[in-house]
């Protein structure tokens, strides 16, 4: 049996190829429950660092314990710290290797010792809820490695048996409901932001706060991208999941979140029910979210609730009354005003709450939804502090700057350097998450999913912004601007230029970080990622290019699904600045880009225009190709003659066409030369291991037919490379391309 040091993985989880080991008789053998990779560490290794950590946590109070050591936000990867690590290690402890071979699956399965204890402690409160009084003791005595008092909780956690008299709790399950169009409903970069700051710290931060004042904070199993699953004393199930709608409605006023909760006895959170439990409550929580609520209007706005500092407010709030309103709507614009009222400069659907001037511009009619987003995107942002925190463990420097203020602040280097003023929005989500999760049988693998799931997705796009962006570059302003980053889903820009690199590296690095190692075949594969990327000039809407994204995330989901490609896809599309094209790729691309063609002989085919989505391995060869297109003098204007014949010829003829000017052996002069190249470079194209996994029956120049199970499909790559021609620098990362496809 092989299998990977712990350790190794701990400080760089998205190695492609880890290397592995034959553990020794003795060593300490488990296996993850997510990826299924099999992990060894020494016994005495282990044993130190439980050791080291019962030490630290004797001289600490209880919340001291939780705050300090249990409770983590994300799996601090790039460290070699033992009292970092030790939280983070399997428990309970593993099985020895040679006693491996005639364990069963869940014997050699384990989470992290910090998903025992606090689910321990946790599902303890839920179960006995004890009085406030007691409760500081019990909890210091359950938030310790060894925890006599939680006997049968423990004996329940590992073998999902529950001894003695069954117990009844509550559980709720919350959903933010439409978080995209509450980001997303302004074009302002730092509304967007502050709008992203604020869900994310209710998910991470307040939340916990409010289980804390009302409970005690190891009752939340998860939080992630606006999901919650939070054990609760069977009586206070309504209350918390009222609790927790309020705390969405006061801090961000229109996104709401709705809970749902139920009473479950303890036997059937046993192993062989836990599922089927878990996805009824899902369901019913999932019908909450698709209701269409009416507005409530009893909420009282408050920003800083549950938050353990005060936001800074930089500007004057005049609130307006029914007079104030009055007066104003007789001056403002029919299209932003309702009969009698004014309605709110950012988001023009709501009525104006409050007057500011943020921007020192001018003052503006603000709704008290947008306010909020404006105050909080004044702040710093949230994933800049974490990249700071991993850089720091990585030993990679940080130089700290501002945050861009507009969306031109993001491509001003850019500019200066290569005269372009395209963006590049990206929008990413996990594939197969709903298979991993249907395999969940306990609390313990939820809260490490969703640990690992956001803690491999963080650590996958700080790393590759640093390798790309920040590290060779200086910049006064942020280059990029992460808007959201939580679970499985990233939502970020970048200038244009490092679009698809960016977008790549990511994607292959998130797939290697949920791989299941040592490598054993077609198994191996668990999440992989899939991004949409739209570029576009800085000027269009940031609404648009979004929504743009989300279709091409859309369409990169759907080749993953339908192709059976390896790993994750990408799809992008440029928009131009007065871009035919609206909202819906697919359509558009159906209506444009695709053709049914038939022979003379009356055989039929589809042409493809585009060659997208890409795997990962397209992307290197296409990135490629156009690397060499650019170094022949005409090629653009080659390329352009080849991405026409296609559009205006039949396919016998622009096989033809591309025969005698393409192929040609003689070489008369320069142009004869530069269409010889070109049709060297399709060719070593054609030849780069993305092709391995196609089955390419025929290179019909300039198209290529691939077969698939139904029919035989005709492709060229020329509208893709017209398309990405601006969007690729050669010079940006030529040194540093891994694997690049030739
Ligand atoms: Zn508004």
């Amino acid at each position: 049996m092989k299998a990977i040091r712990w350790t190794d993985w701990m400080f760089h989880p998205v190695s492609e190829q880890p290397e592995s080991y034959a553990p020794d008789p003795n060593d300490l053998v488990w296996q993850d429950p997510v990826t299924e990779t099999i992990f060894f560490m020494p016994e005495e290794e282990y044993d130190g660092l439980l050791r080291q950590l019962e030490e630290k946590l004797a001289t600490m109070s209880a919340e001291e314990r939780f705050w300090h050591v249990w409770h983590q936000d994300t799996i601090p990867f790039g460290t070699r710290e033992p009292l970092q690590l030790a939280p983070h290690m399997p428990y309970p402890k593993p099985l020895y290797a040679r006693h491996w071979h005639n364990a069963t699956k869940s014997e050699r399965m384990r989470t992290r010792l910090s998903d025992h204890v606090l689910i321990r402690t946790g599902l303890y409160y839920a179960l006995y809820h004890p009085n406030k009084e007691n409760w500081p003791a019990l909890r210091k005595q359950l938030l310790q490695i060894h925890s006599p008092i939680a006997q049968p909780i423990d004996q329940f956690l590992s073998t999902g048996q529950w001894i003695g008299e069954p117990q009844q709790l509550s559980i709720v399950k919350a959903g933010a409901v439409k978080i995209k169009q509450y980001f997303m409903e302004t074009s302002h970069l730092q509304e967007v932001r502050g709008a992203s700051l604020l869900l994310d710290e209710l998910n991470r931060k307040r939340i916990l706060r409010l289980l804390a004042e009302y409970w005690t904070p190891e009752i939340l199993v998860y939080s992630g991208g606006g999901n919650f699953l939070i054990l609760c004393p069977e009586a206070e199930g309504p209350l918390c999941a009222g609790k927790i709608e309020e705390l969405f409605k006061t801090v961000t006023i229109h996104a709401k979140c709705v809970a749902h909760t139920e009473t479950f006895s303890i036997r059937d959170l046993a192993m062989d029910r836990f599922q089927d439990n878990l996805s009824w409550l899902e369901m019913r929580k999932h019908e909450l979210q698709m209701l269409k609520l009416p507005p409530t209007d009893d909420i009282s706005p408050d920003i800083n609730a549950y938050r353990s500092k005060q936001m800074d407010i930089s500007f004057k709030i005049d609130h307006l009354n029914d007079a104030d309103r009055h007066r104003l709507a007789a001056h403002a614009d029919s299209f932003l005003r309702t009969s009698d009222k004014p309605l709110c400069q950012q988001c023009r659907q709501r009525i104006a709450d409050v007057q500011i001037d943020p921007y020192q511009d001018e003052p503006r009619l603000c709704c008290n939804t947008c306010l909020h987003k404006i105050i909080a995107g004044k702040n710093r942002s949230v994933f800049v502090e974490e990249m700071k925190d991993l850089f720091q463990r990585l030993g990679k420097p940080f130089a700290d700057m501002a945050l861009a203020e507009t969306l031109e602040d993001i491509i001003k280097s850019q500019r200066e350097r290569y005269g372009k003023d395209e963006l590049a929005v990206i929008y990413g989500d996990g594939n197969n998450m709903g298979a991993v999760v249907e395999q969940i049988r306990s609390f313990q693998v939820y809260r490490y999913f969703s640990h690992l799931t956001a803690s491999i997705t963080k650590y996958a796009l700080y790393t590759t912004l640093q390798e790309l962006i920040l590290e060779n570059h200086q910049h006064d302003k942020a280059p990029f601007e992460i808007i959201a980053v939580g679970g499985d889903d990233l939502f970020f820009i970048v200038p244009g230029l490092y679009g698809l690199e960016t977008a790549k590296r990511l994607g292959r690095k998130f797939d290697a970080g949920f791989r299941k190692y040592p490598a054993s075949g077609d198994d191996e594969e668990k999440l992989t990622l899939s991004v949409g990327i739209c570029f576009a000039p800085y000027k269009i809407p940031l609404t648009v290019l979004f929504s743009t994204a989300e279709e091409l995330l859309k369409s990169a989901k759907q080749h993953k699904k339908q192709s059976r490609v390896r790993g994750g896809t990408l799809d992008f599309m440029k928009l131009e600045s007065n871009s035919p094209f609206s909202q819906n790729v697919q359509t558009y691309r159906q209506l444009n880009h695709v053709r049914t063609v038939r022979t003379s002989t009356g055989k039929q085919f589809t042409l493809h225009h585009l060659f997208r989505p890409y795997s990962w391995d397209e992307t290197d060869a296409m990135q490629t190709f156009i690397r060499k297109l650019k170094n022949i003098d005409t090629a653009r204007q080659l390329a352009f003659r080849l991405r026409d014949s296609v559009i205006q010829m039949s396919t016998k003829e622009a096989n033809l066409y591309y025969l005698v000017h393409f192929c040609t052996a003689r070489f008369d002069d320069k142009q004869d030369e530069d269409r010889h190249c070109v049709h060297e470079c399709y060719r070593a194209f054609l030849d780069a291991p993305w092709t391995k996994e196609k089955n390419i029956k025929e290179k019909y120049f300039p198209y290529i037919i691939i077969q698939d199970e139904n029919q035989e499909h005709l492709y060229t790559p020329w509208h893709d490379v017209m398309e990405l021609w601006d969007m690729e620098e050669e010079e940006l990362w030529q040194e540093s391309l891994p694997s690049n496809g030739t």
